[in-house]
């Protein structure tokens, strides 16, 4: 046997990962030492349920950010599958209380698929509405589920001297299964869809993320092992009834635990399931009851809310980074660009064109919001193979236009046509697939993920077994490195998107529009706010792109910029196309000297963004 030597041992000791491990190996072990302490193994029993509920949580609420408050609903019919199975079956309901999970899962399909369309306030009070609605039922379909008599369940059958030995160790092992579910998603392109979703729907959607698949399979895996573990927690009760199966409260101590620990962490929820699980015990003992319980509920968020809005473990982390970092920020926040630009002939496959076809067709656009007009039956065609500029002055409705053009806004009137397809009617993600990408006119960013995590979080189309793929690993990650590398920005790749500064974050944007490889790209106003060396760097890639066969719909203020590099320039007014043609004709359009009010076009540029 060869010897290890302590030194490298150590090195690879995380001290955090060592302290989990020590964690999960004493509760494996505790009750065994512990023996026949089963008020303390029933306190654990309890923190390890509100842990596998609090974890589940967390992946729809934590990463996707629709914070869920029907939780309950997954507990209790996973209970109820499994208890009423049990008794018509005959069988132990410890057996069954996979089906629980099934049947939970189902429910998270169903009403997850409707439901994942409400945003913001509306899922959380459709979500509470849920557990309301499955409590009234339940409590009247007396013949089934016993109403609010309840149903009563056989006693275990195993051996009295194991205790509640077994359910102790289901319920740590459907925990240990949680745990591992939430680090793998966090680990995998699913995940990073979801935290995606959560930090700006929109955009994840335009770089091809299929959001309500993403949503409604967060949905569903935040409800299955719930619901599991509500199978197991019936057969532990051996009584169900619907108040106590179908309970809000049950909800709000799982949002409650996930919120204390850290939601979108992996171990936040089930550290701050074990803090309100003990605290609860607490107020039994020493408080009588249920009261108490609320007012310990109601302060521990309010306190959380206040002082730790991110939980306990991010608060921690930051803390260290803080300390780690300290001083060393800086640098990512100068606003000299790194490195020189890689070859483009790396990075983006010639496409081929027939140059001069209609790659882009808008006809008869139409965009009202409420009794303005912002895009008025407007025609835009962009030729394949061409830098098409996109002037007006501000308020013409050229950002609205792109918008409906991608599919962040659904027009009233007119169509779209992309290289054939007629696209108005498909969702962002879908228009993305087809080649049609975008840029923002102020950057859209995930700023809480790594310049390189916003990169590879484009998908260039969709499938199944790409969500179980790891998040940035492989030829994906490579080539989002050259992307990084092309736009000049390799050096930052592992800097936090946040603390980048205007200009850059217009590179790492270009670079995650890159990623989908687009045929057409539609950039908003690309030198707005960014200074003038970094403007030429823009043209320059613009430029090498639009040589490998990348066609451009520009939208710039910085007149000379426009004129230089763009042609054909189609000019917006109010919301219509008042004229289009060479930069030239352009210059000199009696109509569009008049649009902008008898200015000089050319004194226009580094106008403030909008
Ligand atoms: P531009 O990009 O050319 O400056 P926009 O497309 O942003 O112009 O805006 C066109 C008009 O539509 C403006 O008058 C603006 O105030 C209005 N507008 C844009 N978005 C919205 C919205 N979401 N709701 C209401 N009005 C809007
Ligand atoms: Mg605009």
């Amino acid at each position: 046997m060869r010897a290890v030597s302590p030194g490298r041992v150590g090195a690879r000791l995380d001290p955090g990962r060592a302290a989990a491990a020590l964690l999960l190996v004493a509760l494996a072990v505790f009750p065994l030492l512990a023996r026949g302490d089963t008020y303390h193994q029933n306190v654990l029993f309890s923190a390890f349920l509100l842990a596998v509920e609090a974890l589940g949580w967390n992946i729809v609420s934590g990463f996707a950010g629709y914070v869920s408050l029907g939780q309950s609903a997954f507990l209790g019919v996973g209970a109820y599958t499994a208890g009423l199975l049990a008794i018509h079956l005959g069988v132990s309901p410890l057996l069954l209380a996979p089906l629980g999970g099934v049947a939970a899962a189902l429910l998270a399909l169903v009403v997850g698929s409707v439901v994942m369309r409400a945003r913001g306030h509306a899922f959380v009070i459709i979500t509470i509405a849920l557990v309301l609605i499955l409590q009234v039922t339940g409590l009247n379909l007396t013949s089934i589920t016993g109403g609010s008599n309840g149903v009563t369940l056989p006693i275990p059958g195993w051996d009295p001297a194991l205790g509640n030995l077994p359910f102790y160790y289901a319920m740590f092992a459907l925990m240990v299964l949680s745990l591992g579910l939430c680090a793998w998603v966090r680990r995998t392109k699913f995940g990073t869809g979801l935290l995606a979703i959560r930090a700006d729907e929109n955009k994840a959607a335009a770089i091809g993320i299929r959001t309500n698949v993403y949503k409604t399979l967060a949905f569903i895996a935040s409800g299955a092992l719930v619901g599991v573990a509500g199978g197991v927690y019936a057969y532990f009760l051996t009584f169900i009834d619907p108040r106590g199966m179908f309970d809000i409260l049950v909800s709000v101590s799982i949002l409650l635990a996930a919120m204390i620990g850290g939601r979108g962490t992996v171990w936040g929820p089930l550290i701050g399931a074990f803090i309100v699980q003990i605290l609860t015990e607490a107020t039994n003992v020493w408080a009588n009851g249920s009261q108490a319980r609320l007012i310990l509920f109601g302060g521990l968020l309010m306190a959380t809310v206040l002082f730790v809005p991110q939980g306990l473990l991010p608060a921690a982390a930051r803390l260290l980074e803080r300390r780690r970092t300290r001083g060393r920020a800086v640098e990512a926040t100068s606003h000299a660009v790194v490195t020189r630009p890689i070859e483009v002939s790396r990075i983006v496959r010639t496409i081929d064109t027939d140059d001069g076809e209609d790659l882009l067709v808008g006809k008869g656009l139409t965009k009202r919001f409420g009794r303005l007009v912002a895009v008025d039956r407007c025609d835009v065609t962009v030729r394949q193979g061409t830098i098409t500029g996109l002037i007006g002055p501000n308020g013409s409705g050229k950002t609205t236009l792109f918008n409906l053009l991608t599919g962040m806004l659904v027009a009233d009137e007119g169509t779209v046509h992309l290289a054939g397809t007629r696209i108005d009617g498909l969702p962002p993600w879908r228009r993305a697939h087809l080649g049609l990408g975008r840029t923002w006119q102020t950057t859209r960013l995930f700023d809480d993920m790594t310049v390189l995590d916003n990169v590879v979080a484009p998908l260039s189309r969709f499938r199944w077994r790409t969500l179980a793929a790891s998040a940035v690993a492989g030829h994906e990650a490579e080539r989002a490195r050259e992307l990084l590398a092309f736009v000049g920005m390799a050096d930052l790749a592992g800097v936090r998107a946040g603390h980048l500064s205007f200009g850059q974050r217009k590179l790492v944007e270009l670079a995650q529009v890159l990623m989908t490889q687009p045929r057409l790209i539609l950039l908003d106003e690309p030198a707005g706010g960014v200074n003038p060396a970094l403007v030429e760097r823009i043209a320059g890639l613009v430029r090498s792109l639009n040589e490998r066969g990348v066609t451009f719909l520009i939208v710039e203020h910085n007149m000379p910029l426009v004129l230089e590099l763009c042609d054909p320039v189609v000019v917006l007014a109010s919301g219509r196309t008042i004229a289009a043609g060479t930069p030239e004709t352009i210059q000199r359009d009696p109509v569009v000297l008049d649009a902008y009010l008898g200015e000089d076009p050319s004194t226009m540029h580094d106008e403030a963004p909008v």
